[in-house]
């Protein structure tokens, strides 16, 4: 009889865990990622169970909040979880501005648009259990950890939407990704913008600071690849001094957050038997700006879809496309990104700053040669 040990340290016997549930699919975590996919599932005509862990979903969220306008053609996106529109970001390199580039997009109110894509699941036919983790996932079997108590959902297929730390990735013997971490504060915006703003600093290894506009707010952040080095709350302290001396935004801070970001490119294997991994889980983030609701979503959507057809034609061979799928819709976009990414660390303090800077962001024409 398998015996398995989780983190809490309790052993058990697998065969005498309560069944919670069953379903065709089961999705862990009810992100971007799980909700996109879990509502394609069911709208496809299987049962789907989607497990999240917190009691509230969306929050506390932990974003800069921006999307860019054509997510409104993979999802909708209603006017409730826009908070404004911004016409694209200003880079600016040691404090200098140097480019603004058109990119047009919403910045969120990140957490009604979670509970949104959640709700649209469940309208779908999705099952929702939430304060529900899972804890551990053994071939068909997710071991669900509500409060203490252990218990088990039997899946046909499982989709690993939980973010960085996937238990489905530990399932598929994945090795942990490659991270950035972000700190970010909420602040007061002196003056009302439209345009984004992203800072670059030897200060901010492989990364950046952030100043996205919310009407009256701003959300101000620094995300470091601490494998290079540097200190994320020492970076994002200085950058909120420099602001707060320019008169851009003001002392008071509403909010505090923050988060891994997946920094080392699409994971290997996303997919394995009958397990999918999507979004973060999957490092379906971009190496360099972060950027993840977008792919998360798209990602999820393939994966549900696919998981109709296996059920549908019961053949767990249909999701062997689901990489295919996906590395044809970002694979250029991702591909770049990692490269460029590699190529920073590579020359990390052995190229002039500036030099490095445009060639590994998207707003010069470096960043797209060769
Ligand atoms: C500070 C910061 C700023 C960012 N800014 C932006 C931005 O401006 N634009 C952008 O596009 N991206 C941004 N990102 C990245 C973006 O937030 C992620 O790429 C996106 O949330 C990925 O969606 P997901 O559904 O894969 O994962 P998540 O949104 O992380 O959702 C995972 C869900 O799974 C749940 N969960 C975790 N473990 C378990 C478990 N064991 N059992 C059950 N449930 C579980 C979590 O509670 C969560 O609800 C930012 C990230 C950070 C940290």
């Amino acid at each position: 009889m398998f015996t398995q040990r989780l983190k809490m340290n309790a052993e058990f016997e697998i065969d005498e865990l309560p069944i919670l549930a069953e379903a065709d699919v089961v999705v862990i975590g009810a992100g971007p990622a799980g909700s996109s996919a879990a509502a394609t599932a069911a709208l496809g005509g299987v049962s789907v169970l989607m497990l999240e862990k917190k009691e509230q979903i969306g929050l506390p969220v932990q974003c800069a909040e921006y999307v860019p306008l054509s997510l409104a053609a993979e999802v909708p996106v209603p006017t409730d979880c826009i908070a404004q529109r911004v016409e694209g970001f200003i880079t600016y390199i040691d404090r200098e501005q140097v480019a603004q580039t058109r990119a047009p997009g919403y910045i969120l109110n990140r957490d009604v648009f979670d509970r949104y894509l959640a709700e649209r699941a469940v309208q779908s036919g999705v099952k929702l259990f939430t304060q529900a983790q899972a804890a551990a996932v053994t071939d068909q079997d997710v071991i669900i950890n509500e409060q203490g108590n252990l218990s088990m959902v039997k899946a046909r297929i499982v989709i690993g939407s939980e973010g960085p730390k996937s238990v489905v990735a530990q399932a598929m013997g994945c090795p942990p990704q490659a991270l950035a971490y972000a700190k970010q504060i909420t602040v007061k915006l002196r003056k009302r913008s439209s345009w984004a703003q992203i800072y670059f600093s030897p200060s901010i290894p492989g990364g950046y600071a952030w100043l996205f506009p919310k009407n009256d707010l701003a959300n101000v952040g620094v995300s470091i690849d601490l494998s290079l080095g540097g200190n994320v709350a020492r970076a994002l302290a200085e950058f909120q001094q420099y602001l707060i001396k320019e008169g851009v935004i003001s002392k008071e801070v509403m909010r505090t957050t923050g988060g891994a970001i997946p920094i080392g490119g699409p994971r290997l294997s996303m997919q394995q038997k009958n397990l999918m991994l999507v979004g973060d889980a999957a490092g379906h983030t971009h190496p360099i700006s972060g950027e993840g609701i977008f792919p998360a979503i798209v990602a999820g959507k393939i994966a549900g879809s696919l998981a109709v057809d296996s059920i549908r034609t019961g053949d767990l061979n249909v999701l062997t496309q689901y990489p295919r799928q996906y590395l044809t819709r970002f694979g250029e976009f991702i591909e770049r990104g990692f490269k460029r990414k590699i190529e920073y660390n590579i020359n990390w303090e052995k190229t002039d700053f500036p030099v490095l800077v445009r060639k590994t962001w998207f707003a010069f024409p470096e960043y797209f040669e060769s």
